[in-house]
């Protein structure tokens, strides 16, 4: 059993890895279809985080990851799935979430993220914000990459708009764009 957590967890953040979320993604999203609910996906992002890095070296970014991951992993609640997707972008799933609920959630812990950040003993590093693309199902997608893809089209929305703001997907971002004949 733990070989099998330690599998599915990433060693910098202690949140779980991107395979686990595929996994619990495609297994909730079944379980909404099956069950009636819906469910919620943030794609979070952090801002100008490459800057971060340039200004302060790469172990600087990996602290600022480490403790806004543990943060993350903190501050959501039990039965959600809190997950570093890939460098410095993480994923939480929300079952039983609403539109309503999700946004929320993800206002919640975009403002989170900043009192944290007063709180660390690394505050000489500028405070990181994020940006954060919201998606449910069913209503922007009732597959896993319909979803995923509509919270990552939602969160580039987000920094387009200049960043360190929540962003809900539009009602056909994640839809696989149809060709008709004719
Ligand atoms: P944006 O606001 O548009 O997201 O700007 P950005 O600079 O954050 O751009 P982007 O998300 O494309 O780049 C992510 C950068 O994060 C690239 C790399 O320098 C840094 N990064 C990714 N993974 C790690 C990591 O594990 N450790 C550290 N220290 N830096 C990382
Ligand atoms: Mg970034
Ligand atoms: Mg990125």
């Amino acid at each position: 059993a733990t070989l099998r957590e330690q599998s599915s967890r990433d060693p910098l953040t202690g949140l779980f890895n991107r395979r686990y979320m595929e996994e619990s993604l495609d297994r909730e999203v079944r379980r909404a279809a099956r069950e009636g609910y819906g469910l919620g996906i943030l794609m979070a992002d952090l801002d100008n985080f490459k800057q971060l890095n340039d200004a302060f070296g790469h172990a600087a970014g990996d602290a600022v990851l480490g403790r806004i991951g543990r943060f993350l992993g903190a501050a959501v609640r039990g039965g959600d799935i809190a997950c570093r997707f890939g460098g410095e972008e993480f994923v939480v799933i929300l079952p039983k979430a609403s539109l309503d609920d999700t946004r929320r959630r993800a206002e919640a812990l975009r403002d989170g993220i900043k009192v944290h950040e007063l709180d660390e003993p690394t505050r000489l590093l500028p405070p990181a914000t994020m940006s954060v693309g919201v998606a449910v199902y069913p209503d922007h997608g009732t597959s896993v990459e319909e979803l995923l893809l509509a919270a990552d089209s939602a969160m580039y929305r987000a920094k387009a708009q200049g960043r360190d703001r929540v962003v809900v997907a539009s009602g056909s971002e994640g839809r696989p764009i149809e060709v008709s004949a004719g």
